[in-house]
C-alpha cells in the first residue's frame, strides 16, 4: 500500500510499504478514506518528538471502512465506516473503565522512556513515535486498529465524511478543553491559539455557553476563521501589550477562563519568549510556554486555566506566584477522545456543528510531502489538510 512516511527531520515521502495485517484476536484493518494532518504532526516533521524511526507510517486523524476483523472482535463488523481516535485504549484497565482512555495502562508497550519522564505514561497513539508505542498511522490506504471495539465510533450510512472525519481528535480536543475551562452561561473566554483545535475551542466554549470568546493569534486568515466563528479577535503584534488588551476587553477583571491551544512552539517577542527561543535553540530548553504564561497572568481570581496545548518536558518562567495568588485551577492533557466522540457525533447530527468548516486544503495522498512543507512554512494560509484517499 502508499503511505506517508517520515523519513528524517523535514522529509516525508510517499513510500509503498506492506499491508497491515491482524496481529491480535480485537485487531480490525480499515480501508482509510481520509485522514487530516494535524499541527501536532509538524512537532514530528520538525524533529521535536524523539524515538522517530525512517519509514514509521505519519497519521493519527483517520477514518474509513472496515474490510477485516480479528476473531474476538464483538461490536464491529466488515462494511461498516468508522471514525478511529488518535489515542489507542484498551477498555478494560482501571483507567479505561473510567472513560479516562488516554490514560491507558496497556496500549504502548514502549513506556520505559515515557515513565523516565513522567513517571506514569500515557496510552500510546496512532502514528506518533516509538515512545508513544510505534503504532503505524492512517496518512496510508490501509491501518491495523487494536481494540477496534474501543478504538472507533461506527457513523451511520449517508454522512460525508468530512463532516465527521475531526471526530478523530480536534474537535474532542477542542470540546475537552472548553468543558475543562469550566464554562458557565455568560462567561467570557479567553482562546491563545486559532488554529484547529483553538477554532473548536471557540465552537465548543459558544455550545457550552460562554457568552463572549476572545481569540488571540497573529496569523491573518486564522483571526478571519476565529471572527467567522463569532470569536473577538486580537492579533498581538497589532498591540503593544497582550495583557492590558485583555484587562481592558474584561473591565478589568480578567477572563472567567482561559484555554492555552498553543503548546510547546509559541510564538511572540516578549522577553520571555525570546529568551524560551534562545534556550529552545541551543538545546538547554525543552519548550517554549509563553501562551501559557499570558493565560495564567490573564486569567481573573479564581479562574480556570485550560491546556489542550501540548507541553513535552520542563518550564520555567512560568508565573506560578500569581496562579497560587489567584488561586487558579488548572486542567490538561491528552484528550479521552472515546469518551466524546459519540455525544459530539450527535451534535453533529442535530446540525449544532459542522466541523469541516476548518478544512483549507483537500489533497491525494501524492501531494502530501509538498503539503507538509507548506503547512510548516505558511501557516497562515493552511489551517486544515485533508488527504481523499478514494
Ligand atoms: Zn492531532
Ligand atoms: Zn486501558
Amino acid at each position: 500500500m502508499k503511505a506517508l512516511c517520515w523519513q528524517g527531520k523535514h522529509e516525508i515521502s510517499v513510500k509503498t510499504v506492506n499491508d497491515p495485517r491482524i496481529l491480535n484476536p480485537h485487531d480490525a484493518i480499515i480501508r482509510v478514506t481520509q485522514a487530516a494532518i494535524c499541527g501536532s504532526d509538524l512537532h514530528l516533521y520538525n524533529g521535536y518528538i524523539p524515538t522517530m524511526e525512517k519509514g514509521d507510517v505519519m497519521g493519527h486523524e483517520t477514518m474509513g471502512e472496515i474490510v477485516e476483523v480479528g476473531p474476538k472482535v464483538k461490536n464491529r463488523k466488515v462494511g461498516e465506516k468508522i471514525v478511529i481516535p488518535f489515542d489507542i485504549a484498551c477498555g478494560s484497565c482501571s483507567f479505561c473503565k473510567q472513560d479516562e482512555f488516554s490514560f491507558c495502562d496497556n496500549t504502548n508497550p514502549n513506556t520505559a522512556l515515557a515513565n523516565t519522564l513522567y513517571d506514569h505514561g500515557g496510552s500510546a497513539l496512532f502514528g506518533y513515535s516509538h515512545l508513544y508505542g510505534g503504532y503505524a498511522g492512517g496518512q496510508a490506504e490501509y491501518i491495523r486498529v487494536p481494540f477496534v471495539d474501543t478504538n472507533s465510533l461506527a457513523i451511520p450510512a449517508g454522512v460525508p465524511d468530512e463532516k465527521v472525519l475531526f471526530l478523530s481528535d480536534i474537535f474532542p480536543t477542542g470540546f475537552m478543553a472548553a468543558e475543562n475551562a469550566n464554562i458557565k452561561r455568560g462567561d467570557t473566554v479567553a482562546i491563545w491559539g486559532a488554529g484547529p483545535v483553538g477554532l473548536m475551542a471557540i465552537k465548543s466554549a459558544f455550545l457550552l455557553g460562554a457568552e463572549r470568546v476572545i481569540s488571540i493569534d497573529h496569523y491573518s486568515g486564522r483571526l478571519k476563521m476565529a471572527r467567522d466563528a463569532g470569536a473577538h479577535v486580537v492579533n498581538f503584534e497589532d498591540i503593544h501589550g497582550i495583557l492590558d488588551e485583555i484587562n481592558y476587553l474584561t473591565g478589568g477583571k480578567g477572563p472567567d477562563s482561559c484555554i492555552d491551544a498553543v503548546g510547546l512552539e509559541a510564538h511572540g517577542s516578549t522577553v520571555t519568549a525570546v529568551l524560551d527561543r534562545a534556550k529552545t535553540t541551543v538545546g538547554i530548553g525543552t519548550d517554549r510556554p509563553d501562551a501559557l504564561r499570558q493565560a495564567i497572568q490573564a486569567c481573573k481570581k479564581g479562574g480556570y486555566v485550560s491546556v489542550p496545548g501540548v507541553y513535552g518536558g520542563l518550564l520555567d518562567n512560568l508565573p506560578f506566584g500569581a496562579a497560587f495568588g489567584k488561586g487558579l485551577n488548572f486542567k490538561m492533557g491528552q484528550t479521552h477522545t472515546q469518551k466524546y466522540m459519540k455525544p459530539l457525533l450527535d451534535r453533529i447530527l442535530a446540525d449544532e456543528i459542522d466541523p469541516s468548516f476548518v478544512i483549507t486544503h483537500r489533497i491525494k495522498i501524492e501531494d502530501g510531502p509538498q503539503a507538509y512543507k507548506s503547512f510548516n512554512e505558511k501557516k497562515d494560509d493552511f489551517v486544515k489538510v485533508v488527504i481523499q484517499m478514494n
